[in-house]
């Protein structure tokens, strides 16, 4: 049987390797490490974790990354079982010895004996004859291959850095003092005049606003991250200090809107949001990209009326990243439009983080796996949190037609990714915070039997 080929060793790579080994299928693995570096790996090890060594939450019933980490158990995920196995004292999360953990994902590899790995570095597209092959190069895939896959897939189509503007989960938004409404009533392409919502500031909310934002904390770029400042996303941070109204000239005009609940008051500026998802449960802050640290973001954001009581699915943020357009690019078992043969995994395709890279690894390497042996398989469904991931990179996104090319942003994953859940009768009666948390179980609840349903199909060789 000709072998899978797939090209990145990293926590995507390893995982969809094991997947598709696991299925009775050959695989060769190319790694460029320690060969070939990246600006972050310090290592030759496979599946080196580059920054810190938490996999975040492991709370099942109430967090969304808890519910993910579930199902890659459920699934035998190679990552889960090195995490789980060499895991450090961090409370309610799952953090690990970096070494030890990258040492027990390596040994698992070399032991596989439907596993190959080439320590090279891939410079180009993936040749024809390779036939099925997994691009997993991540974040910092190397300069050659990235320009190939520009060439292919044009300049729009991959970006080499992620400028995040905040999202807020849309149940958080104060609609007392928020307002839906377009800049001048103006009709998109759905039919709809009301498609931002708007939350208005006087000129004391304003300079209190600016106040904070220039006394707040950066994170600053790393060395190799360069001055990624390109095509006007420049952060809020640094559109304030250029001047006090640049910002009420920019992504906080005033203009074209009427206050619902003032007519007769005209707003000193105003911060609009605009729906991010296809459920309509998340909304981003339009032109909010920002490297303030998140701590100072949440409370930052939090002065800005309407949003007092926000929760954010997503900070914002600006990082060296290199990853494709994927709701355009690649279909719904994430191939790439252009040449199926190729499918793309971990960080690359837009999910964010080190147990999303995995998932996206391991749910590809079956997909892969599963087609190699003629028997093709559907992802997960989008009511689990891998199905759900999957969904945002594929889908369930919105490319919003005045934002440019880049609307599309990476993405953790999070509860307002999943399809809304309605409460049994007795469960309305809960308020605040209880009732979020009931939300969350319930959600949590349907994606085991959901993902249960899911794992039960076999597709493997024996
Ligand atoms: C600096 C930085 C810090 C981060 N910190 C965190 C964090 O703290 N927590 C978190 O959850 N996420 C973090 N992320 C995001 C993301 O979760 C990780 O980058 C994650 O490792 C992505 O997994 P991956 O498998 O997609 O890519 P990687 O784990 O980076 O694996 C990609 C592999 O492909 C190899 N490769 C690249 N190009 C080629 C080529 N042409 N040929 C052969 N091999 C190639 C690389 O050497 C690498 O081993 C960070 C990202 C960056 C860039």
């Amino acid at each position: 049987m000709k072998p899978v080929h797939i090209i990145g060793g990293g926590l995507a790579g390893c995982e969809a390797a094991f997947a598709v080994a696991h299925a009775g299928v050959p695989v060769v693995l190319h790694e460029m490490r320690p060969t070939r570096p990246t600006a972050a790996h310090r290592t030759g090890r496979l599946a080196e974790l580059v920054c810190s060594n938490s996999f975040r939450s492991d709370d099942a019933e109430t967090n969304a990354v808890g519910v993910l980490h579930r199902e890659l158990r459920r699934l035998g995920s190679l990552v889960m079982r090195a995490a789980d196995a060499h895991q450090v004292p961090a409370g309610g999360a799952l953090a690990v010895d970096r070494d030890g953990f990258a040492e027990a994902v390596e040994a698992a590899i070399l032991a596989e004996p439907l596993i190959e790995i080439a320590r090279e570095e891939v410079t180009g597209l993936p040749p024809e004859e390779w036939g099925p092959t997994i691009v997993a190069t991540g974040p910092l895939t190397s300069e050659p291959l990235a320009q190939s896959l520009l060439q292919l897939t044009g300049e729009t189509s991959l970006a080499f850095f992620d400028a995040i503007a905040p999202v807020v989960y849309f149940d958080s938004i104060d609609f007392h003092v928020a307002w839906r409404q377009s800049r001048y009533d103006k009709v998109g392409p759905s039919g709809d005049a009301e498609a931002y919502v708007n939350c208005p500031m006087d000129r004391e909310q304003y300079g209190a606003f600016i106040d904070a934002l220039l006394a707040a904390e950066k994170t600053e770029f790393k060395e190799f991250e360069g001055t990624p400042y390109f095509d006007g996303c420049l952060p809020i941070e640094v559109m304030a200090e250029r001047g006090r109204e640049t910002l009420r000239h920019g992504p906080m005009k005033p203009v074209g809107l009427t206050n619902a609940h003032k007519p007769d008051t005209k707003a000193y500026a105003v911060v609009q949001l605009r729906q991010d998802n296809a459920l309509g449960t998340l909304f981003n802050m339009v032109g909010f990209q920002t490297k303030l640290k998140y701590g100072e973001q949440a409370r930052i954001f939090r002065m800005i009326p309407g949003l007092q009581n926000a929760e954010f699915a997503r900070l914002g943020g600006l990082h060296r990243n290199t990853y494709l357009n994927s709701p355009r690019l690649l279909d719904a078992r994430l191939r790439l439009k252009a040449r199926p043969q190729i499918r793309f995994a971990g960080q690359i395709t837009g999910c964010e983080g080190y147990v999303e890279s995995a998932a996206i690894g391991l749910i590809v390497g079956r997909l892969t796996a599963a087609e190699t042996l003629g028997r093709p398989l559907d992802p997960p469904p989008s009511t689990t949190a891998i199905g759900a991931l999957i969904n945002h990179i594929c889908g369930g996104h919105i490319e919003a037609i005045d934002a440019g090319p880049r609307s599309f942003q990476p993405m953790n994953v999070n509860f307002g990714l999943f399809p809304p859940i309605a409460p049994a009768p007795e469960q309305k009666r809960l308020r605040g915070p209880e009732r979020g948390l009931q939300r969350k179980r319930l959600l949590s609840a349907r994606a085991r039997v959901d993902l249960d349903g899911w794992a039960g199909v076999d597709f493997s060789a024996s």
